[in-house]
């Protein structure tokens, strides 16, 4: 079936709805989503949204922007970063005038809370920064108060939704972007959208690893389109294990716990984050401490001589601390239950221990990519290492990679990255409808996508798509995890492709039209494939050590050489590696302490 829009938004996470919004109010506007739109991750974020309100304490847009440039051990474009830090502050109020409800402090202003990396200048010693209160927050459930107030308003606004619809291809016509192909999951029909704009904004792509915080559906389908049609995918090295999962589940706990008091305690009952970070202890950056759990792990210091550590926000552990620490606070067993009510009922539920009586065993979990498809500050997709645009063609949200997040993400910012370069995408997308012609569709369509899906119901193969998936999460987790090195990457790089050729034979049992799950995972499994190997090939050529990429044969961070954005294109059955410099404003990179 044919479909004529001038905007298509793939993706209805926040940064998808964000764009619809703003798209929608003059440009003909279809969102495409794979699921149901208030399904979609987003809605699963549980801490905050980073913004400098200064509600609860001083605070200031470039302190936010500092600590943001940091955190990514300085590998973020800070022209990038200042424009979100700047923004947020807006966009965080533009959201509550929807609607959303945040908590509030006792005069009735948003209430904010600290999180990992979040500082100001210490007033007593401005050279030294402690933790501010940054992160907006409603409960323990801010992604899904997000979520669904950007739905409302869409709905409110008319905007069209194609739900469970799965976009398989990007048409591309000499250069310009004309629309996607999507399958329709209730019937098995493909569809072409034909468009003058397109933005993806599909989400994460955390299910390549075996423990992780990342749904079912963030298999990275987005970034592998678009590489897949030649384009190239930016610092895939650079992956996010976030420090507090549930143990082997990889559920996550949020960093929120910690913001709250919470803190994090070896197999000895030692408060080790003192000992990797003197100053901010266990609100340090999510780098720092997942690598400090593993190496108390390593070091014979988990729990039980296991393999995990403790989250410990009891009320009494956490007043302890708060005294020794000098904090003017103290929490009860009631903040506990009212500010992490879902946190609470997670770990009654999973674990059988109740937060506000007892710690809860964690480990990292991998969680976030900062790499993506490179973008400017407009969300226009760029192609080559001159930032040159691919007209017609848009990316927000963690699909993207702007880059504002460099080598490591802070907390909370990734709800401010999608609203704000979301906004901006929807924005740029209706100019670019106003003033450009629809380019006409390339000779093949829905052609290439039909032929994968025929090969693969053809194969005979029908069971070899779970172990090959199993296998490569597994590979992910121990050789392209939180500690890598050479051998280790070079193996992991050789045992993707084999799997790759493996992946070519899978076929799958069910080969009906309605509702075919088992093709569009394996479809989603193809995609995934394609990234690990972006991702271990990205990290093995990466010879330094920065933010969430830990090379131990090459401890230290490397400016000289390596201050530098990967650029990975896929080139026949390779990958070509090129690299694009870093904007650096005003923020001059220094050594990273905490
Ligand atoms: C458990 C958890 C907690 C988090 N907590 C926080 C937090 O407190 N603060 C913070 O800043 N960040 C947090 N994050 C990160 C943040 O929530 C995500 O990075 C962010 O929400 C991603 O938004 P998005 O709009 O880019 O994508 P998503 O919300 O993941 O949406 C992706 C959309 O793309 C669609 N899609 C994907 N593939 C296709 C396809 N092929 N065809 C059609 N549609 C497709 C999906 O249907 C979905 O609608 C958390 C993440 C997780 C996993």
């Amino acid at each position: 079936m044919y479909h004529r829009y001038d905007a298509v938004i793939v993706g209805a996470g926040g940064a998808g709805l964000m764009a619809a919004l703003q798209a929608s109010r003059q440009a003909r506007t279809a969102v495409l989503s794979k699921l149901y739109p208030t399904r979609s991750h987003t809605g699963t974020a549980q801490g905050g949204i980073g913004a400098a309100l200064g509600n609860v304490e001083e605070d200031r847009w470039e302190w936010h922007a500092f600590d943001t440039v940091k955190g990514s051990d300085y590998l973020a474009d800070q022209d990038a970063v200042e424009a979100m830090c700047r923004e947020a502050v807006d966009t965080v109020y533009e959201l509550e005038h929807m609607g959303l409800p945040f908590n509030r402090t006792r005069d009735g202003r948003i209430d904010q809370r600290r999180f990992g990396g979040h500082t100001r200048p210490d007033p007593k010693d401005p050279s030294k920064r402690i933790a501010v209160q940054r992160a907006c927050y409603a409960a323990d459930r801010t992604g899904h108060m997000i979520l669904q107030t950007l739905y409302q308003q869409c709905i409110k606004q008319g905007v069209t939704f194609y739900d469970e619809f799965q976009v398989v291809d990007l048409l591309l016509n000499d250069g310009v972007c004309c629309g996607v192909v999507a399958y329709e999951i209730a019937t098995g029909e493909l569809h072409v959208f034909h468009a003058k704009a397109v933005l993806f904004a599909t989400g994460g792509f955390g299910r390549m690893f075996k423990i992780t915080s990342n749904a079912h559906s963030l298999t990275g389908d987005g970034l592998a389109i678009a590489y897949r049609r030649g384009l190239p995918l930016e610092d895939m090295e650079f992956f996010q294990f976030h420090p507090t999962g549930i143990y082997r589940m990889g559920i996550l706990i949020t960093e929120g716990v910690r913001g709250e008091g919470g803190v994090l305690i070896n197999g000895k009952g030692e408060r080790f984050m003192e000992r990797y970070s003197p100053t901010l202890k266990d609100l340090a950056p999510r780098d720092i401490i997942s690598r400090a759990i593993y190496t108390e792990i390593r070091e014979g210091r988990g729990a039980n001589g296991k393999d995990f550590v403790y989250l410990d926000v009891t009320p009494a552990t956490v007043n302890r601390y708060f005294q020794q620490d000098g904090v003017d606070r103290r929490i009860t067993a009631h903040d506990v239950e009212t500010k992490l009510p879902d946190i609470a009922d997670f770990c009654r539920t999973y674990l059988g221990v109740d937060p506000a009586k007892q710690p809860m065993p964690i480990q990292p979990t991998a969680h976030y990519g900062m790499g993506g498809i490179p973008t400017n500050v407009e969300a226009q997709v760029v192609i080559d290492s001159r930032n040159t645009p691919l007209p017609g063609f848009y990316a927000a949200g963690e699909c993207a990679c702007v880059s504002v997040h460099g080598a490591n993400r802070l907390g909370t910012n990734s709800l401010v990255d999608i609203v704000v370069f979301g906004r901006r995408g929807g924005k740029k997308m209706v100019e670019y409808c106003q003033q450009a012609d629809l380019t006409p569709l390339p000779a093949e369509t829905d052609g290439p996508a039909r032929a994968e899906i025929e090969r693969i119901k053809a194969n005979r193969a029908t069971e070899a798509a779970g172990k090959i998936r199993a296998t490569m999460q597994e590979l992910m987790m121990d050789r392209v995890g939180i500690f890598r090195k050479e051998a280790d990457l070079s193996q992991a790089v050789s045992k993707i492709r084999a799997l790759k050729a493996e992946y070519e034979k899978v076929g799958v049992r069910d080969k009906s039209a309605r509702f075919n799950t088992d093709l569009l995972e394996t479809l989603e499994l193809g995609y995934l494939l394609d990234l690990a190997e972006v991702t271990a090939f990205s990290a093995l050529n990466r010879t330094e050590s920065r933010g969430a990429h830990l090379r131990e044969d090459f401890p230290d961070r490397d400016d000289a050489n390596w201050l530098k954005h990967t650029l990975a294109y896929l080139d026949g059955e390779n990958i070509r590696l090129d690299y694009k410099p870093v904007v650096i404003t005003k923020y001059e990179p220094q050594a990273r302490k905490y």
